[in-house]
């Protein structure tokens, strides 16, 4: 199944319960626009190389398009445009003043050196910069980026606007940054998953955890369960899934990272090594979190999966009929658009210093991201209970309530 397949499946359930009348529907679902551009570099040995780039702008009702910009080479439009209605809803059920968007280059950056990749940064920007602005949309780090490719894509856009730091969000801290919001999605998730037990009536210490994916999201998380007392079990990444039944050290794990030349968990040998899908499904795990990439639990799959609960630190990790069968057989899933919501909740803040010329403190940072996923999560969960519809469903519900209200107010047209 295609991308943007599977997350207009999860809109049409909800808006089933809803009762949207179609033609509503599509003004909702068809994005306001998609771009597609050439994006030419010159390569280290003097050769040109085309690569094609991507920006799709879903919906505006709500605010300036926020979205984050993948590099990766699987990118291409209907995954781009799958990405950015999902931004659309998960900034509706943050309730953060913002519509959605995303964008990508069909690119492996493994492949680029440094300055390729900034030259392919900066030549992207030639193409979109136009699209894009602090209150039009504001693109930000995903997969295959980092604060020095906002950094050039700001400074980019500066030569043809001026000077706005609030073009991008995700720069480094030292340029116009905020605080925290590296750690921010992977402390979501652990946020969200230490509420979602608390309400389920278990303590820490009783729920075995695994991670797939130990990058930007998978890392954090587990080091914010691990404080948390959550016995971390396994993780994995592209080499393999680390598995300690007792659990593992995580401390030692975030080392061996940071140690390893590309970033990597091979080579760590304080536990068992499996391969990397065996993750998915381990006996002794409560709660599963994918935080790697998209389509990972599918039909074909989602029988070996034992745990009782799934947080989506990913986008897109459950396709919809793996995700029904989770729901017969009583697996709860906390869904993507709320799970992951902290990274584009503290990219708004950093929006907000940006524009008052202001520095938040990261004990403030930290408390706000806290009371904005805790609202959220209230509001679904009692939306869930209140139509008995799953967390998935009752997030889409809020999210395409709010766009909607947003919509009539402006006339729709
Ligand atoms: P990342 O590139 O930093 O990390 C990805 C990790 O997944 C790496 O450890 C990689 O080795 C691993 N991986 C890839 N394929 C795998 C596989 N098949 N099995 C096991 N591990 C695998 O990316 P990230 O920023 O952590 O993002 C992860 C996911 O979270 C993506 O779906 C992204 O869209 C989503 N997300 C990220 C953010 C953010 O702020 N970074 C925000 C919202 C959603």
């Amino acid at each position: 199944m295609k991308a943007f397949e599977a997350s207009k499946r999860y809109f049409e359930i909800a808006a089933d319960q809803l009762k949207i009348d179609s033609d509503r529907r599509d003004t909702l679902l068809i994005p306001n626009r998609e771009m597609q551009v050439q994006v030419t570099i010159e390569r280290d040995n003097g050769q040109l190389e085309n690569f094609i780039g991507f920006r799709v702008q879903h919906d505006d009702y709500r605010g300036p398009m926020k979205g984050g910009l993948r590099y990766h080479p699987e990118v291409d439009l209907d995954e781009v445009r799958a990405l950015a209605s999902l931004m659309t809803w998960k900034t509706a059920v943050a309730n953060l003043p913002f519509g959605g968007a995303k964008g990508g280059i069909g690119v492996d950056p493994n492949s680029l050196s440094t300055r390729e990749i900034e030259r392919l940064t900066r030549s992207f920007v030639d193409q979109i910069h136009e699209i894009v602005g602090p209150d039009k949309d504001i693109p930000g780090p995903d997969m295959g980026t980092d604060h020095r490719v906002m950094a050039w894509f700001r400074n980019q856009w500066e030569k043809y606007h001026g000077f706005d730091p609030s073009v991008i969000t995700g720069k480094p801290v030292e340029e116009y940054g905020a605080k925290g919001r590296e750690e921010a999605t992977g402390r979501g998730v652990g946020l969200l998953t230490h509420k979602l037990m608390k309400r389920l009536g278990s303590k820490p210490g009783e729920s075995n955890v695994a991670i797939q994916g130990f990058g930007n999201v998978g890392t954090h998380a587990a080091k914010f369960l691990d404080e948390a007392q959550f016995p971390i079990v396994a993780v994995s990444d592209i080499t393999g899934t680390y598995y300690r039944a007792a659990g593992l050290n995580v401390r030692a794990l975030l080392k061996h990272k940071l140690e390893h030349p590309r970033g990597l968990l091979e080579g760590f040998d304080d536990c068992e090594t499996l391969p990397p899908d065996a993750l998915l499904g381990l006996s002794d795990v409560d709660i599963l979190i994918p935080a790697a990439v998209g389509g990972v639990i599918t039909e074909e799959n989602v029988d070996q999966i034992q745990a009782k609960v799934i947080v989506e630190g990913a986008n897109g990790p459950v396709y919809p009929i793996a995700d029904r069968i989770l729901s017969d057989r009583g697996i709860l899933v906390l869904p993507d658009i709320l799970a992951n919501a902290g990274g584009v909740t503290v990219s708004y803040f950093e929006w907000v210093q940006n524009r008052q010329h202001y520095r938040w403190t990261l004990d403030r940072v930290r408390q706000e991201l806290e009371h904005t996923l805790s609202d959220a999560f209230e509001k679904v969960w009692q939306t869930a209970n209140q139509h008995d519809v799953s967390l998935r469903t009752a997030a889409y519900m809020i999210a395409i309530n709010r766009v909607q209200r947003a919509g009539e107010l402006a006339g729709f047209a």
